[in-house]
């Protein structure tokens, strides 16, 4: 965990049928950890009964402590990793959340944020509502409830679509009740969500294709943007709409930072987009330099990429330390800091004497950066020229990443021509927008969310809806 980075909330996963389904789903989660490290959970249909355990703690630990005796007899199962943000980092708030509606016990689990949780909280509490939580996802399991009282007479998953188009921002989610289980995307796509199946038969969704590798999924297809779908208890998969695929939005920072590089997010491969990154960076910002040198971990194949590209020599001049933050990560900003400062270490041996050319994925606070480039002009770095793969942050989001506060950012901090100075570095440059786009080859440059670099939001959230957007 990277004080200077913004964080993902949540990864899923889920599995419906086939053959020992808490052991495919642990090793799923696992992969899955680096979107969020505060919390984890499963609900499982165990015997037919829905069941429940979820704690804060990273997968292992939480997984560590599941009942023996749910192993070979749970048939479906959802989980989820959170890293708390809007809601706060009470063990409450871990999810899937679980409930008795109207005659069904039906649980949820949610990557992405409403831009309309306020306004629906609101008027759910006006009706009557109490919460158990003080999350965006249980205002779905609400909607559900009333849609079922008012229209659907015990319909579940009628009620589940009548609520979905209620929603305005970014959801996929997973729902179970003991026979079935339900993948959703909202209509924009910002967070992606893939299909995954089984020689036995069974059945695996998750937040990323890597989760599918260990316990061998095959990568089916995406949950399409404003889709349903469906296994039920014969585990046959089926295909529901809720609304039409509007204009897609998914999250271009997937591909900068959050995404594994093993992944497939939005139809591209996430190794090659960031590699692509770094040619293409190389070719808008070239420098003289005697090394291309990058932060671990994820500015290492934008690194590659601008290696290849120019034709300076690729070396580690950063070595991590992989031991820090294994154990349970608090996500306050005291051991944020502390973490940070422990996480990577200069080789001198790599940096003394050298022009280097330092490749970082992004600069949101600009906080680690500067202590980065203090280590390395500390152990002899003769230049410092640092190239990064996305353009300057100036924007919050509000789908599911948690940003700084605009104040925070940076960009927004120090005037453009003044950043070089103030990182005490010899030159920098970004990544442009455009460049950046180039580098996805799935969906045309208009099929991204780019709202935190450019402020086009593609749905306007309550927080912005009275306040003109920001320039
Ligand atoms: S605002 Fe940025 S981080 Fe948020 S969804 Fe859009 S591209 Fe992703």
């Amino acid at each position: 965990m990277d004080l200077d980075k913004p964080h993902e909330e949540c990864g899923l996963c889920g599995v419906s049928g086939g053959e020992a389904a808490i052991e495919r789903i642990h090793m799923g989660l696992h992969t899955l950890q680096h979107r969020g490290q505060e919390a984890a959970g499963l609900m499982g249909s165990v015997d037919g009964e829905c069941r429940l355990h979820k704690d804060c703690g990273l997968v292992e630990q939480v997984f560590s402590r599941i009942p023996p005796s749910w192993h070979g007899r749970t048939s479906r199962a959802i989980s989820h990793v959170r890293y708390s943000t809007a809601g706060g980092s009470l063990s409450l708030n871990a999810q899937p959340i679980m409930v008795d509606m109207v005659g069904h016990r039906v649980g949820i689990a949610h990557n992405g944020t409403l831009c309309n949780a306020a306004s629906l909280r609101d008027e759910l509490q006006r009706e009557g509502a109490i919460f158990q939580t003080t999350t965006d996802t249980e205002l779905i399991l609400h909607l559900m409830a009333r849609s079922l009282m008012k229209h659907h007479n015990g319909l579940i998953w009628d009620a589940l679509e009548d609520s979905l188009k209620q929603l305005k921002g970014a959801f996929s989610l997973l729902l179970m009740t003991h026979d079935t289980m339900v993948a959703v995307r909202d209509p924009h796509g910002f967070r992606p969500l893939a299909i995954g199946d089984f020689d036995d038969g069974g059945y695996m969704v998750a937040s990323e294709t890597i989760a599918f590798n260990v316990p061998g999924a095959r990568y089916l297809r995406d949950v399409e943007p404003g889709e349903m779908v469906i296994w039920g208890p014969n585990n046959a998969m089926a295909s529901r709409r809720f609304a039409p695929c509007e204009k897609r939005a998914h999250c271009i920072f997937e591909h900068v930072y959050f995404a594994r590089p093993g992944s497939y997010v939005f139809g591209d491969s996430v190794y090659e987009v960031r590699k692509r990154m770094g040619r293409v960076l190389a070719q808008e910002s070239p420098v003289e330099a005697d090394v291309v040198m990058p932060i671990p971990d994820s500015g290492m194949y934008a690194a590659l990429g601008y290696a290849e590209e120019s034709g300076i020599p690729f070396d580690m001049g950063l070595s991590r330390n992989h031991y820090v933050g294994r154990t349970f990560i608090d996500p306050g900003l005291v051991s944020r800091r502390k973490l940070v400062t422990k996480k990577l270490q200069p080789i001198a041996e790599a940096i003394r004497g050298k022009r280097v050319c330092l490749i970082e994925d992004s600069i949101v606070r600009g906080s680690t950066c500067r202590a980065r480039v203090h280590t390395l002009r500390a152990v002899g770095a003769k230049e410092i020229h640092m190239r990064v793969s996305c353009p300057p942050h100036r924007h919050g989001c509000y789908f599911g990443i948690d940003f700084p506060e605009r104040e925070a950012l940076l960009a927004n901090k120090v005037a453009s021509d003044q950043l070089a100075r103030a990182l005490r570095l010899d030159s920098l440059a970004y990544l442009s927008r455009d460049g950046m786009l180039s580098c996805v080859k799935a969906f045309p440059p208009e099929a991204y969310c780019c709202a935190c670099f450019d402020g086009q939001y593609p749905v306007l959230p309550d927080q912005l809806a009275d306040s003109p957007l920001p320039e």
